[in-house]
């Protein structure tokens, strides 16, 4: 806080009101939004803290990626926390396969699948290992939703499909559409639980907007922009699995062929020649993004076969959409302050806290 001190984060509120807590992410678990939830650091890159942070609190489940903060030969300071997280009575998954075939007994769940974050949806449907390897955010969000719904006081579960963001920043349309669609197939399983239970309240929000990707008018009287988006449906690869392999080839021939694999887009001279002279940092630097040139370059030369544009490559400070339904939903106004979201949480599961309302806060 302003005063420098360390605030109660929501699961553990709820976890002293009798309550299950967990959080799924497809981002490191020890990432800013489960951490936010869940622990209270002075700075969010302490990631290998955070994950001593989790031991101590003992949620009931926390999946997502990350496992570079738990194996003591990635952390500074050699501690293996996988071993110390089963020690403590922790069942600790790192595959689809262990955590599909976990019991579901009173033993807490942390998982993390991958070294950092998971991969973009789109990177991940097209590669068999990582299928096998890597549970959606669906079957995450399944998953915490079966462990957390055994306490009869009720639970918290947050859901983040932490890559949307990520694949923004990069300006990359396909891997934000198919992370978004992976986001839904989540909020579907909430959802479904939530109408059969009648008991909870589900929020959809974010916590901001991102690059303002735009749909713009392609061909006479517009008539070709559907066609044009459509394109992304061909897509295999993430942008950002693209720029890896543009820095080790970066010939003419390469190119044609990578995005060809990649995105089923027939690049011409020009375009590739862009993409080719935006591997050399210097080149093509955008006035208003500010960007890494390859960035910028692929997503505007592929952005202009789909009729897509963006703004920038960062966060953007527009009002962000709200969605709830069950109960306490009905207490949503037309507009909310992100703050005013705790105390609908709390008092909508019942669980006491003496925390100010923002109003309240200040005056
Ligand atoms: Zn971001």
């Amino acid at each position: 806080g302003t005063e420098g001190q360390a605030f109660k984060p929501i699961n553990k509120w709820f976890k002293e009101a009798g309550k299950s807590a967990g959080c799924v992410t497809t981002t490191r678990i020890t990432h800013a939004t489960p951490a936010s939830f869940a622990i209270s650091v002075t700075e969010r890159w302490l990631e290998d803290k955070i994950a001593e942070k989790y031991l101590e609190e003992a949620y009931d489940v926390m999946l997502g990626g990350g496992i570079e903060h738990f194996l003591a030969d990635k952390r500074e300071d050699g501690r293996d926390m996988v071993a110390e997280f089963k020690n403590k009575g922790y069942h600790f998954v790192q595959t689809k396969e262990e955590m599909m075939g976990l019991p579901m007994d009173d033993k807490p769940i942390m998982g993390a699948f991958t070294e950092s974050h998971l991969p973009y949806t789109l990177d991940h449907i097209n590669d068999e290992e990582l299928l096998t390897k890597v549970p959606t955010l669906a079957e995450l969000t399944d998953t915490a939703i079966q462990k957390l719904s055994k306490n009869k006081n009720g639970f918290i579960l947050q859901v983040e499909g932490g890559r949307v963001d990520h694949a923004a920043h990069s300006n990359d349309i396909g891997g934000l559409i198919y992370d978004q669609v992976a986001l839904d197939d989540a909020i579907k399983v909430a959802v479904d639980f939530a109408e059969k239970d009648k008991e909870t309240l589900v929020i959809i929000t974010t916590d901001h907007g991102n690059a303002s990707p735009s749909l713009t008018g392609s061909g006479r009287s517009y008539s070709e922009s559907t066609e044009d988006f459509k394109k992304f449906h061909n897509f295999k690869r993430s942008n950002t699995v693209l720029m890896e392999k543009l820095k080790e080839n970066n010939s003419s021939s390469y190119i044609k062929e990578l995005i060809s694999d990649a995105t089923g887009i027939e690049l011409d001279a020009k375009e590739i020649e862009i993409i080719q002279k935006a591997t050399y940092e210097s080149f093509y630097q955008d006035v208003v993004r500010n960007q890494r040139s390859l960035i910028v370059a692929l997503s505007d030369v592929i952005g202009k076969h789909l009729a897509v544009t963006w703004a920038n490559t960062h966060h953007t400070s527009d009002f962000t959409e709200l969605a709830a339904m069950g109960p306490g939903s009905e207490r949503l106004g037309g507009f909310v302050r992100n703050t005013e979201l705790f105390q609908l949480m709390t008092s909508a599961a019942g669980v006491e806290t003496n925390v100010p309302s923002f109003a309240e806060a200040t005056g």
